[in-house]
């Protein structure tokens, strides 16, 4: 019997399928199809991204002067936090995806502490959040595409992206798209999936699925029945009200992170693009009624320059959590199939980019050899979705806000992870290390940790200890305000960068 791995059928066009087609087909010469419902539109959200984006478009081979173009996208060098610890006006701190200057050579936490607590953690350093500050470019026009004088992500346009990567797969990478609804799976009889039926008539057989189909987990939820670990008594969060927003002038500034600002019952997101922010209130339904959700909407628009009379908000529902595998049998679940928790710090599509990088690196090359593959899967991918889930429970539980039950009960120690109890008591004593998050590829590195306990307050307890090496941490806050000054005046600002590449595009590599 011939059980070689041939043909993969993705099912779903959203930003995971087409992802996830896109890597397979650039890195395998094996047939990739990409079946997707005219009946069900994609979620239409998703437009912050990690810097690990630019390793996936590159790896697809895109150019990124094309993708900022008809992406609307934007540069994005990290998330500020507002109101997050007291609510109050001046209550701002910065997680940039630059590393700290001299990370892993010294406490800087403990010699920031002792020598300059007046300044905050990420400002000292960082260049990166002056740059935010300044809503600087973090790189210039003659920087080639996909490098960086500082690191960066992107904002961008869910819809348009989707667009483009479908373009990109079809005409440039040769994945074949048919316009169908799944309607009924038919199965082989050792129970892996064989076809699909699809509603408009034919059937798509396959070797490997991977389900892209959203919220409804179409082959791994509904026709294998894989449970989803509901995540709702630790991140209470489990709606949103999404609106597009237009600037005040053609030539407003963009800003060049993510603000989250903190609000009673929830968060709202602000993502600078060229052309318009797009800006969404999280909530938990449990806390507050969509009505109270919308007028808060309504006052941080007003409040930030937007206009008066904004569009009716788009409301999207979500259930908080993940599946209990990704990977069963012959099927693998990529996207909001295989869970969403809640977008604060952007991290569904880093772990769609993750799961499709390691389908490619991994494939199986026989039948035989694919539920080894698939154990490993899923032991790598539950260990993610539970740091992710930490790591978002962390900016609940240093929050001191006492204003709703809201906060408080984030920070009941019934609602907390005991993995994270314990890391807080052992973070005490020292800052979070590489030895806490040992695995090459981390979420979120000891650094992010760091840049969130330090952010909220978190201070060290106990006396200084020999290998603290404060004469590091010194060169290195030296050394990072040293690059503030020389980036500031050398770097455009987001707009002028985005205004010259949509004229004359960057250097290809
Ligand atoms: C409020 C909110 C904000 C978010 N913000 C961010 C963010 O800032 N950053 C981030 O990384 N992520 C964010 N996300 C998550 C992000 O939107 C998703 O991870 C991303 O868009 C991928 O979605 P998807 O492709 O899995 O699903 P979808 O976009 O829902 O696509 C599902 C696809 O499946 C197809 N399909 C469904 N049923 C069938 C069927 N029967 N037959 C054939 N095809 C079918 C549909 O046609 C569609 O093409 C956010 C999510 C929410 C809810």
């Amino acid at each position: 019997m011939n059980d070689t791995i041939e043909h993969i059928v993705v099912v779903g066009g959203g930003s995971a399928g087409w992802l996830t087609a896109g890597v397979l087909a650039a890195e395998h010469p094996l047939r990739v199809t990409l079946v997707e419902s005219p009946a069900v539109p994609t979620i239409g959200v998703g437009e912050g991204t990690w810097p690990s984006m630019r390793d996936t478009l590159h790896r697809i081979g895109v150019s990124e002067s094309d993708f900022f173009r008809e992406c609307d996208a934007a540069f994005k060098q990290g998330s500020r936090f507002d109101r997050w610890v007291s609510g109050a006006d001046d209550d701002i701190y910065f997680h940039p995806f630059v590393l700290p200057q001299g990370y892993g050579d010294a406490n800087l936490a403990g010699a920031w502490q002792r020598a300059h607590p007046q300044v905050p953690f990420a400002d000292l350093v960082s260049y990166q959040p002056h740059l935010c500050v300044q809503g600087r470019a973090p790189k210039q026009a003659s920087t080639p595409e996909f490098a960086g004088v500082a690191n960066y992500g992107y904002h961008l346009d869910a819809g348009k992206f989707g667009v483009f990567l479908r373009d990109h797969c079809v005409n440039k990478l040769g994945v074949r798209h048919v316009v169908g609804h799944v309607d009924a799976i038919r199965s082989k009889d050792n129970g892996d999936v064989a076809a699909l039926a699809l509603r408009e008539g034919g059937i798509v057989e396959g070797d490997l699925f991977v389900d892209c189909s959203g919220m409804q987990s179409l082959l791994l939820g509904q026709h294998y029945g894989v449970a989803l670990l509901h995540q709702r008594h630790v991140l209470f969060n489990d709606s949103a009200l999404a609106v597009q927003v237009p600037y005040a002038r053609e030539d407003s500034p963009i800003a060049a992170q993510t603000t989250s600002t903190a609000q009673p019952n929830g968060w709202i997101w602000d993502i600078g693009l060229p052309g318009r922010r797009g800006i969404g209130h999280v909530y938990s339904s449990a806390h507050s009624s969509d009505e109270d959700a919308e007028r808060h909407l309504r006052a941080y628009i007003a409040a930030s320059g937007g206009p008066a009379d904004i569009p009716s908000p788009r409301k999207l529902g979500f259930e908080p959590g993940y599946r209990e595998r990704f990977w069963h049998r012959n099927v693998v679940a990529i996207g909001l199939s295989a869970g969403f928790i809640e977008p604060l710090e952007a991290s569904a599509l880093a772990l769609v980019e993750l799961s499709a990088g390691w389908l490619a690196d991994d494939m199986p090359v026989t039948r035989a050899r694919m539920d080894t593959v698939a154990a490993r899967f899923n032991e790598a991918f539950t260990y993610r979705w539970e740091r992710i889930i930490d790591f978002l429970k962390l900016h609940y539980v240093l929050s001191k806000r006492s204003d709703t039950r809201y906060w408080t009960e984030h920070r009941e120690a019934a609602s907390i992870p005991e993995r994270l109890q314990d890391l807080l008591q052992l973070w005490r004593a020292r800052p979070p290390s590489r030895r806490d998050f040992s695995r090459i590829e981390e979420v979120f590195p000891a650094a992010s940790w760091q840049y969130i306990l330090y952010g909220m307050g978190f201070r060290l307890e106990g006396a200084p200890r020999a290998s603290d090496r404060p004469d590091l941490a010194d060169d290195a806050f030296r050394e990072a305000a040293r690059l503030t000054a020389r980036m500031l005046p050398a770097l455009p600002s987001n707009r002028e960068l985005l205004d010259h590449i949509r004229r004359h595009g960057l250097p290809r590599i």
